[in-house]
């Protein structure tokens, strides 16, 4: 049985202006937060059951995983990051080969920092890079700057971390294909193992919004975006970094298991302010709020929070369900977390889980979108064709 436990750190030292996540920047609360978030990780540990965690397609499941996300884990003190580590690693019994993950910002990528993350057991970065080009990272709002972000990744490879991820932003306004070439080149030298590229999306409520509603469309046309992404991959894939999944290369062997775990359906828990979870039949949440979260953390009971994961909803301040799945909804969630990966849908595990052909639940979907060739059957495998990737979200919709 494998377990899957995400943490969340909503603590940024600035907010980028394109970003929608959950982060504050009075860290004056990272103290009380971090006791906070010891105290739920040795509450859950002491409420759940063996069972809790596991999920029908426990085979995908892999390995026990633990990721630090954000927000920005590397800015508070690593004495109470590493701290949290080490309550969670007690309170779920993580296994010793977990894959333990913790997001670090270029501008907060101290060399003292990245000892103790791999003494008190992270075994795996996941840098924010976004570009290496420093007019994109201007108009993203970063704080680093290229040279920052390549020290950094040197850095960590410096303090003995040899399973390195780095993030890319496409379609930047002013980015060029062939300036993400350069980038990833540049992270194949450095020895980074995984790259996820992201298309920038303009959120609502971000100060992105306000100044490219109008205009992204006409700064970078769907088209040059798209053949952005396609080239991103084929570049990618020459250089060795198989793409799993629609934002995510990796080298043979470094691909993510955590987030593995999230395509795969499987159970995982959640930690800290703003923190989403998925235990049974329920995707539930702590609300984006850090001092209902600490007060809730300070005083719910063992007894309350075990009645919550239950499906007891009734008085908490911080968490909350935020949906009950049933059968049908748990067969919709695996078409479009599985259509996101280049493996695609397993029809023969489909099957065993629901005692049911896919086929058979998603007909018309399936034969419009292979008719349209947009979706593509191998043997007992359904997945998106090239064209087909292209248009994933309006290809998932049908299965929704
Ligand atoms: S550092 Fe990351 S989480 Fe924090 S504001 Fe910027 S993009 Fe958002």
């Amino acid at each position: 049985m494998a377990r899957h436990i995400y943490v969340h750190n909503p603590f940024c030292a600035r907010k980028c202006p394109y970003c929608d996540f959950y982060s504050i920047s009075k860290t004056s609360l990272c103290e009380n937060f971090y006791k906070a978030a010891v105290r739920e990780a040795e509450l859950l540990g002491s409420v759940i059951s063996e069972q809790d965690g596991t999920n029908p397609l426990t085979d995908a499941c892999g390995r026990d995983t633990v990721y630090f996300g954000g927000g920005t884990p590397s800015l508070p003190d690593s004495r109470l990051v590493c701290g949290l580590l080490t309550a969670v690693r007690k309170a779920f019994n993580i296994a010793s080969d977990a894959e333990i993950t913790i997001e670090v910002n270029p501008s907060s990528s101290d060399p003292g920092k990245l000892t103790e993350y791999l003494q008190a057991g992270f075994n795996r970065i996941s840098l924010g890079v976004q570009s290496l080009d420093d007019e994109v990272l201007r108009t993203l709002g970063r704080l680093h700057d290229s040279k920052g972000a390549v020290d950094a990744i040197e850095k960590i490879s410096k303090a003995g971390f040899t399973n390195i991820s780095a993030d890319l932003i496409t379609g930047v306004p002013g980015e060029t294909l062939d300036g993400i070439r350069k980038d990833i080149q540049t992270f194949k030298d450095l020895g980074v193992k995984h790259i996820s590229t992201y298309s920038l999306s303009i959120e609502e409520g971000t100060p992105f919004f306000e100044r490219y509603k109008k205009t992204i469309e006409d700064l970078v046309p769907p088209e040059e975006e798209r053949a952005m992404y396609h080239g991103t991959r084929e570049f990618l894939n020459e250089l060795g970094y198989e793409t799993y999944e629609i934002s995510n290369s990796a080298l043979p062997g470094f691909k993510s298991i955590h987030n593995s775990s999230y395509w795969n359906s499987c159970e995982y828990f959640a930690i800290g302010a703003g923190a989403h979870g998925y235990l049974g039949d329920m995707r539930y949440g702590h609300r984006d709020d850090v001092e209902a979260y600490i007060e809730e953390m300070n005083t719910i009971t063992a007894d309350a929070y075990k009645a919550f994961l239950e499906g007891n909803k009734s008085g908490l301040k911080s968490l909350y369900a935020e949906e009950m799945l049933g059968r049908e909804d748990k067969m919709r969630e695996v078409a479009f977390l599985r259509l996101r990966t280049t493996d695609g849908i397993l029809l023969d595990e489909f099957k065993k889980v629901f005692g049911i052909e896919f086929d058979d639940v998603f007909e018309k979907a399936v034969k419009t979108n292979i008719a349209k060739g947009l979706l593509e059957r191998k043997e007992r495998t359904l997945r998106l064709t090239r064209s087909g990737l292209d248009l994933a979200n309006v290809v998932i919709e049908d299965f929704l």
